[in-house]
């Protein structure tokens, strides 16, 4: 596909960010650019059947509402702990150092909505198995989860468990 790979290009990679050793690949020159941002949304909602996004705390709260926006879904965001004012739910997970929560404002996803999960990056795939268990304990039926890059190399995919992983570039 002539624009992903347009897209690609704009995916920049920091050499020792967060830590020493991780080689992070920053987005933000991509969803700055009209074009790319454009290809990737309507990409990432293709061929999937959704009634609302989930967009991951941050980058995925970018992504996901212009899914949502385009395909005339509302959106809601998984947030790390403590943002919001009430929680329906919240899920604690292990990263390789330490843990991470996300939590689920209340009033957003009810019981049978089909729900398209969406992230900027899978790595280690976590986040992403996380995100699809507390909406599936919210009664919601996951969709898939689709994300811009997935770095191939960590196997994150086949620790989404219960979620299809769609993934428009991989490294
Ligand atoms: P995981 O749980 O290890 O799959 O990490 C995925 C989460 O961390 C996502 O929310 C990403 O935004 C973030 N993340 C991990 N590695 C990167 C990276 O190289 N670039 C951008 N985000 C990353």
């Amino acid at each position: 596909h002539p624009t992903l790979s347009k897209a690609s290009r704009l995916i920049r990679e920091v050499p020792d960010f967060p830590e020493p050793g991780v080689l992070f690949r920053d987005i933000s020159p991509l969803l700055a650019d009209g074009e790319a941002l454009s290809t990737v949304v309507t990409a990432l909602g293709e061929g999937h059947e959704f009634d609302v996004v989930a967009g991951v705390e941050a980058r995925g709260f970018l992504v996901g509402a212009a899914v949502a926006q385009a395909y005339g879904t509302g959106v809601v965001g998984l947030r790390k702990p403590g943002k919001l004012p009430e929680v329906a739910d919240r899920i604690d997970y292990a990263l390789e150092y330490g843990t991470a929560s996300l939590e689920l404002a209340a009033d957003t996803i009810s019981a049978g909505q089909r729900v398209l999960v969406v992230d900027d990056v899978l790595a280690t795939g976590g986040t992403l198995n996380a995100a699809c268990e507390l909406l599936g304990r919210a009664g919601a039926k996951v969709s898939a989860a689709a994300v811009v890059l997935e770095l191939t190399a960590l196997g994150g995919r086949d620790r989404v468990l219960g979620a299809d992983v769609h993934a428009l570039l991989a490294v």
